[in-house]
């Protein structure tokens, strides 16, 4: 299996409009990062968790050709407001897009026309499917296991796909999910900065997190502009490392 980053930063992204600080100054490839999004490439199976602002743009970059499925993990714009991007890939056929009822929710209450009835080409078509949390499901024979976690009061979904799980946009793992995170050979999990946030893990929280899992290897996502990719991975490593925009990983 083969993971693409398209997007590794929060919310703003990293320069953030407006900011001239270091970081946001850099001229290190790996300190300019899209909304947090990855690509899952399986046998002849392409799947992306996520559709951010630069869907498209990082779709590009990472060439990815064909889609036959999406996973959301919650509906902060951050994470969907590419969606109308997907039309390039729903000419055909309707595309399915899976999701927890509540985010699934969210999507059609912004994107009504993308789920109607009937086939019009010019607008993404797509297919709704509620996924429950800790109850497998499959995409072309991939089991994918949604795993719920807390982003501040929300709940989004995790996602595991064999030895590699995504949790981004988290602030707490329940006791329940530590149970279903044994075995990892990757994990990527959302460590927003150094000093503590309500809604998003800390690096040293996401430290404690990865201590418990224990995965062979990990990598922190949805980073923003505070600290450089040189010195996250000068203090995290080997114990985690950051994941920079295109990076690609063979699990
Ligand atoms: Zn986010
Ligand atoms: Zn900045
Ligand atoms: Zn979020």
């Amino acid at each position: 299996m083969k993971v693409t980053f398209l997007g590794t930063g929060t919310s703003h992204g990293v320069p953030v409009l407006g900011c001239s600080c270091p970081v946001c100054r850099s001229s290190d490839e790996r300190d300019k990062r899209y909304r947090s999004s990855v690509w899952i490439e399986k046998d002849s199976t392409s799947i992306v968790i996520d559709t951010g602002y630069e869907f498209r743009l990082s779709g590009i970059r990472a060439g990815i050709g064909k889609l036959d499925a999406v996973l959301y993990t919650h509906a902060h714009s951050d994470h969907i407001m590419g969606f109308d991007d997907l039309r390039v890939f729903t000419l055909e056929k309707k595309l399915p897009v899976y999701a927890s009822e509540k985010t699934l929710d969210d999507i059609k209450t912004k994107f009504p026309y993308a789920f109607i009835k009937d086939f019009f080409p010019g607008i993404p078509m797509c297919t709704g499917n509620v996924v429950r949390g800790y109850e497998p499901f499959c995409v072309n024979g991939i089991e994918i296991l949604p795993i719920p976690l807390k982003h501040g009061l929300m709940e989004v979904y995790g996602y595991r796909i064999g030895s590699f799980a995504y949790l981004t946009d988290v602030s707490y793992i329940e006791e329940k999910a530590y149970g279903f995170l044994r075995g990892l050979d990757v994990l990527v999990i959302g460590a927003l900065r150094e000093k503590s946030h309500p809604t998003h893990l800390s690096f040293g929280e996401a430290v404690e997190a990865i201590r418990r899992i224990k995965p062979g290897k990990a990598y922190f996502t949805h980073i923003n502009h505070e600290t450089s990719y040189v010195d996250i991975n000068a203090k995290y490593m080997p114990v985690a490392e950051s994941a920079y925009d295109g990076m690609v990983l063979e699990v």
